[in-house]
């Protein structure tokens, strides 16, 4: 691309495009539902669908799909073309508003937990205006909410819209009684760094365990790993250079702010980060840089992988998501400001997301549970399953001089003063920055590090919005009744801190002694993904859920119960694929070496009969012992598959099952087929091992 300002967003239907294109009337009414969440007239839908299609006609497309994110973690479509017969038997290129405000996708393919009887399977997308249409690949993508005949949320961004809304309405009502009247709306904002590993296409197509289960099921450590350090924001390599150009390309072109790059820490991982947008237009655009990476990494021989954990050994991949909230007038309510009224607004703000997120440690654990990640929470290189806030010690100093009640006194007066000086640092000064947090503030700005690499960022920011929203509409309740005067609003945010402080940690995340400690202040540790996902459906959750509009109490059960037979089944297809690669390939390849080696030294002894083979015999001896070993595991695995049915009653039963027993059979075949593979020839290996994948590209 010889001009990327020209070609930025050439690809979208967005402002510039709607400016030119629309009538002024039409343009200024869809602006009004874009940022001030208005319910669009439905009038206005067939001039837009028209002008989307004169645009998209001129650069050649043809097919238009409703654009729709399902629960099954990946976006769905299904391509229309605009033909339509015409009276005179040829054809005309069409587009109605009907045919871009809702679409009837088959719905009964996609997850529903029980939501959606198969007898009535149609499930219906709706145009999500404030999410712009885009060309993919030549065909016309309506971005989309999805929901049953009933009115059931079947996707991720019907509850998202749902709970922006909630935060708009409670930090609004706040700003008001802040005397920011001026405010209209508030919406969160969000930039995901995304991280991912690049390998070489052939060797992943020569491992089964990568092509089905997105992670290796075998492999011993390499001789080099990690441990040089050397990696982390190293200089590139020219076919990684060449994969991140063309995928920059391609996203600027889809409007995606894609701004750095870098190697992370892990050989052959790396990580891009856009530039930050509204909540569910980055929600959008991080579907699309995921499946962007992939297309884009295959045109250059490589395969992108998404998982958590794709090398035991080897830091896995996540996503931070950085999270705040900002005004239509402009201002990020997290940037601590420069005079006292703007200190008080950021510390009550500040003071609810911290009462939030200990009241609802258990549900930002539930939004980051996957199977996937079970591998990395915890593991060293990324937060524990423990949820905790890092504030920085210059903020924490602060909140400690509110909560104990200086803000009351002449000299405390003083102390807000020197506080105004404070605050700004805060924002400015990056260096005491906690990269072991799983909450922390980095100031402007939260960010939320527990997320999985391939995750949807939907859930976590339905969560966020919404214990966030519920702390604001209690503080609203409470300065309301109270006064909205500055001892009340000190008092509240005291209060809050006295409350909720033992949420605050500063410390190394990764160490034990944090372990012990947040249990002892009484901390949730849910360390496994079958812990976590109960307390989605706990009375609390589904209360607050309810409360706000954002889930009824069905879809959160239809939700949860997705949730662990995804678990189950994901489990289930590791299991088996493990068991085929050790039948159909580890185990041969291992009995023919031993035999090679046999016949090697009945071949030298046939020369000489004195030779005495120590080698061969040796290795002979210590391979077949190893093999036995190998074919029993694979039978105890196998045993452990088959029994699951006894213990399939009901879901959570079986995911129990899994974990603990599946799980160990799993461990205890790879532990001895990662001891054999030192031993055997390298070209006798069936699998590219672990240094040809980390270290090829
Ligand atoms: P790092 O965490 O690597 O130091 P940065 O501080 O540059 O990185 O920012 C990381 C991400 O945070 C980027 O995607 C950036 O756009 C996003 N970000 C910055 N400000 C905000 C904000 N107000 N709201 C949401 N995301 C933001
Ligand atoms: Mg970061």
């Amino acid at each position: 691309m010889s001009n990327p300002l020209e070609k930025f967003g050439s690809m979208v239907f967005g402002d510039r495009a709607m400016r030119e294109r629309l009538p002024k009337e039409t343009y200024k009414a869809l602006q009004r539902t874009i940022q001030e969440g208005k319910s669009l007239d439905a009038s206005i839908a067939g001039v837009v669908a028209n002008a989307m299609k004169d645009w998209a006609i001129e650069k050649g497309v043809t097919h238009f799909t409703h654009w729709f994110q399902p629960l099954t973690g990946v976006t769905a479509e299904k391509h229309d073309s605009f033909i339509s017969p015409a009276p005179d038997g040829g054809i005309i290129m069409e587009f109605s508003g009907k045919d871009l405000v809702r679409g009837e996708p088959d719905a009964s393919s996609f997850p529903s937990g029980g939501l959606r009887a198969t007898f009535e399977a149609r499930g219906y997308t709706a145009w999500d205006p404030t999410s712009y249409a885009f060309i993919k690949e030549g065909i016309l993508c309506i971005p989309t909410a999805f929901y049953s005949y009933g009115g059931e949320a079947l996707d991720k961004k019907t509850p998202l819209l749902r709970s922006m809304e909630c935060i708009n309405e409670q930090a609004t009502r706040i700003l008001h009684l802040l005397g920011e009247t001026d405010v209209r709306r508030v919406n969160t904002t969000i930039g995901p760094e995304q991280e991912y590993f690049l390998v070489d296409k052939e060797l992943y197509q020569k491992r089964r365990d990568l092509v089905f289960c997105g992670r290796t099921l075998f492999g011993a450590k390499p001789p080099k790993g990690q441990e040089l350090e050397d990696h982390y924001f190293g200089a590139i390599r020219p076919r990684v250079l060449a994969f991140m150009k063309e995928l920059n390309e391609e996203l600027w072109k889809l409007g995606i702010l894609a701004k750095t790059e870098h190697n992370e820490v892990a050989p052959a991982q790396h990580e891009l980060a856009p530039i930050f947008s509204t909540t569910n237009v980055a929600t959008d655009h991080n579907q699309l840089t995921m499946e962007m990476m992939k297309k884009v990494a295959e045109r250059h021989g490589l395969a992108c992988l998404l998982h958590e954990k794709p090398f035991a050994g080897v830091n896995g991949s996540g996503k931070h998501n950085n999270w705040s909230m900002s005004t239509d007038t402009g201002e990020n309510l997290l940037e601590p400001g420069d005079d006292p009224s703007q200190n008080t607004r950021f510390l009550l703000i500040l003071a609810a997301v911290i009462a939030a997120v200990d009241e609802y440690q258990d549900l930002l654990r539930v939004s980051v549970a996957s199977i996937g990640n079970d591998h990395r929470l915890g593991a060293n290189e990324a937060p524990p399953a423990i949820v905790s806030i890092f504030l920085g010690d210059e903020l924490t100093t602060v909140l400690g001089a509110i909560e104990a009640g200086q803000t009351l006194d002449p000299t405390v007066q003083q102390f807000m003063e020197s506080g105004v000086k404070i605050l700004p640092n805060v924002a400015r000064d990056n260096t005491d920055r906690n990269r072991t947090s799983p909450f922390a503030f980095t100031g402007n700005k939260f960010e939320f590090r527990m997320l999985g690499s391939s995750f949807s960022i939907s859930e976590s920011n339905i969560v966020l919005n919404t214990i966030v929203a519920e702390q604001l509409s209690r503080f609203a309740n409470h300065l309301e009744a109270k006064g909205c005067t500055k001892e009340n609003i000190f008092g509240l945010i005291r209060d809050t801190i006295a409350a909720h402080k033992r949420i605050l940690f500063n410390g190394n995340n990764y160490a034990d002694e944090w372990v012990k400690e947040a249990e002892k202040r009484k901390l949730l540790n849910l360390q496994t993904t079958v812990d976590a996902l109960p307390y989605f459906i706990k009375e609390k959750n589904i209360a607050l859920f309810t409360k706000h509009g954002i889930f009824t109490e069905e879809e959160i059960h239809s939700r949860y119960e997705i949730l662990v037979e995804g678990y189950v089944k994901a489990m289930n297809i590791e299991a088996l694929t493990m068991l085929d690669i050790a039948r159909s390939q580890i185990l041969p390849a291992v009995s023919a070496y031993a035999g090679k080696l046999a016949e090697s030294a009945s071949k030298q002894q046939a020369l000489c009969a004195e030779l005495p083979c120590l080698l061969e015999k040796e290795l002979v001896k210590k391979i077949s012992g190893l093999a036995s070993q190998l074919y029993e595991r694979i039978g105890a695995l196998d045993k452990a598959v088959l029994d699951a049915k006894d213990h399939a009653g009901d879901a959570l039963t079986s995911a129990k099952y899994h974990r603990d027993v599946v799980n160990a059979a799993m461990t205890g075949l790879r532990d001895v087929s990662d001891e054999l593979e030192p031993l055997v020839a390298r070209e006798d290996w069936p699998l590219p091992n672990y240094g040809d994948l980390l270290f090829s590209v």
